[in-house]
């Protein structure tokens, strides 16, 4: 049906005749000159039609925006002073010579290059049109890009696709799972998988040696900031290999990407344990790219008449820490009320801060709420710590450990997103030496990765002190955003019975929701490890979108449902009946 692509009509193709096809995405009258822009997956070209052929003129005159149409005509410069240097098709235009109508369109409910002000149910309801505008196409192209690049990537080396059920069982992640009812087994669900995780080490029982899919993952989670219920992993797993392997293998894939579609270097990866990312950032994915450092400063707090600072200080399990903001002490005192309520989000109490007006007098020089708490040498000490310059201000954090860290570390981040202090474009890391288990409220331990990753220590190691275990677990960070995450599993039944143990999980239950793997594990299963990176969230980074929205074709909303197509909807009572399903009295009037 066509010769070219409209984004394809170059100066190469002056005086040549071509047809191309696409949707009316601007007409212009021109007294007695009809313009219209057709646009095409690859681009816009400007198509010119004068009165010299009636039957031409009229349909041109005719069509509306977002008609589809074909068109043939033949390839001119622009006349001077016309060129658009900002298009690739900017240098011609084309004269038209037949034009056909292929499809009507009604006005659709948003203009489709200002979208500024569209609401997001909006375009999602319409998404077919939505995606018609280019920075959509762009997006879902440069996806397509990656995935090539993925599997080209994976299979050069070695890894073989290999898709694992969507109906399946509860999976060890961790969140709530998705269930499907079975019809012919009365009473029983299918969990859709919150990762391939058990399949890929089953693979590896298998002897597949290297494993790799472009894997769709479900999570019933309220829908934090930017989670969909269903998203895309790069899930993988290989054989015989310990994390240098897999770290080395996915670290050259991330760069190779960078390299291909963005011409970025992004050169070998600092590491970092997740302890020192704790402590100097406040969080196990620090964004490297800001260049503001939590400093500990509770030994110079415990004796200072101030119980808000000396009783964490004096707490095992309490911190306190400064976070100095060059040139902070610009700040209003609005904006440090906003900050205050800002880490409130996190649990802070407060926000106590200096501002250094002049560090060498120590009595008038520091202005601060708090600072009559500080004896002299107290705010010296905290001034050189802090390397604090006239100008500054110090902000500081004192509460339990977790507190602190999460409102330092978000606040940091914040700071270094509002006064815009990036000192690169990209900061990488991988984050290595996790605990092996996280203590949740109550005293219960639970996997901070899950429970089939291998502890670095050995089982009576792990018995004796498990909150100290730190685990074979990695993670690969990107400016803040955890891109993606494995670890080197267990692949013996003692170990894998110690972890168990440890979370206090009985053989009953483990037989019950991992008893296919256990089992497998004693079959000969070969040292393997893994990894999945979180393949929307590396698709935003990469084109600068500000959701995961923008980089999914269909997405659900903040509620997870469909606008499109109203999923989840209700379903037939014979449907129910099949599936032995009787809805509670309350859901069936709401
Ligand atoms: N299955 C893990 C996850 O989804 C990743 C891995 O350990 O490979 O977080």
């Amino acid at each position: 049906m066509r010769s070219h692509y409209c984004g394809e009509i170059t100066e190469a193709l002056v005086e040549q005749d071509v047809t191309f096809c696409g949707w009316v995405h601007r007409r212009r009258d021109h007294g007695g000159v009809i313009f219209l822009d057709i646009r095409d997956r690859d681009g816009i070209v400007q198509v010119v039609f004068d009165p010299d052929i009636p039957e031409s003129f009229n349909t041109a005159d005719a069509v509306r925006s977002e008609y589809v149409v074909s068109i043939t005509g033949k390839v001119r410069n622009r006349p001077e002073g016309t060129v658009n240097p900002n298009m690739k098709t900017g240098q011609i235009e084309v004269l038209g010579k037949q034009i056909q109508l292929l499809s009507k369109a009604e006005t659709p409910a948003f203009p489709l290059d200002e979208y500024s002000d569209v609401g997001e149910d909006v375009r999602l309801k319409y998404r077919y049109l939505d995606l018609r505008r280019p920075e959509m196409q762009r997006n879902l192209v440069f996806r397509s890009k990656v995935n090539h690049l993925v599997r080209n990537y994976l299979e050069q080396n070695g890894f073989l696709d290999i898709e694992t059920p969507i109906l399946t069982r509860a999976t060890p992640e961790g969140a709530r799972d998705y269930l499907v009812p079975s019809r012919t087994h009365e009473g029983q669900f299918f969990a859709l998988p919150q990762s391939p995780q058990l399949f890929k080490q089953l693979l590896m029982v298998s002897g597949m040696d290297r494993y790799y899919q472009i894997a769709k993952c479900f999570r019933d989670e309220d829908l934090r900031a930017d989670r969909q219920p269903e998203f895309t992993q790069i899930d993988l797993e290989a054989s015989f290999v310990d994390e240098e392997d897999i770290m080395g293998l996915t670290e050259g894939m991330i760069q190779h990407i960078f390299k291909t579609l963005k011409d970025v270097d992004l050169g070998t990866f600092p590491r970092m344990s997740f302890a020192e990312a704790q402590e100097r950032f406040g969080s196990d994915k620090p964004d490297l790219r800001i260049p503001l450092e939590l400093v500990d400063v509770g030994d110079l707090m415990a004796e200072v008449e101030f119980k808000v600072f000396s009783a964490p200080a004096k707490d095992p399990k309490g911190r306190v820490a400064a976070l100095k903001v060059p040139k902070g002490s610009e700040l209003t005192r609005k904006q440090i009320d906003d900050y205050t309520k800002f880490v409130g989000i996190y649990g802070a109490k407060g926000l106590a801060y200096i501002k250094v007006n002049d560090k060498a007098d120590l009595e008038n020089g520091l202005q601060s709420p708090i600072v009559k708490f500080l004896p002299e040498n107290v705010r010296q000490a905290i001034l050189d710590r802090t390397a604090a310059e006239n100008g500054d201000l110090i902000f500081f954090g004192a509460d339990q450990t977790k507190v602190v860290n999460e409102a330092l570390g978000a606040l940091r981040v914040k700071l270094g997103e509002d006064l815009n202090l990036y000192t690169a474009e990209w900061a990488p890391l991988w984050v290595v030496d996790f605990p092996m288990f996280e203590e949740l409220d109550g005293g219960k331990l639970t996997a901070l990765h899950h429970p089939f990753t291998q502890p670095s220590t050995d089982v009576t190691a792990l018995k004796d002190s498990p909150v100290e275990a730190l685990s074979r677990a990695y993670d690969m960070v990107l400016n803040g955003v955890e891109l993606g995450g494995g670890s080197i599993r267990i692949h013996d039944t003692d170990m894998q019975k110690q972890v168990f143990e440890v979370l206090g999980i009985g053989e009953e239950e483990a037989k019950e929701k991992f008893g296919f793997l256990l089992d497998a594990l004693q079959f000969g299963a070969p040292p393997h490890g893994g990894l999945a990176f979180g393949l929307d969230r590396l698709i935003m980074l990469m084109v600068g979108a500000s959701s995961i929205r923008e980089v999914i074709a269909f997405p659900k909303t903040q509620t997870a449902a469909c606008p499109m197509t109203q999923a989840p909807g209700t379903v037939s009572q014979a449907q129910l009946r099949e599936l032995n399903i009787r809805l509670r009295e309350k859901a069936k009037s709401e």
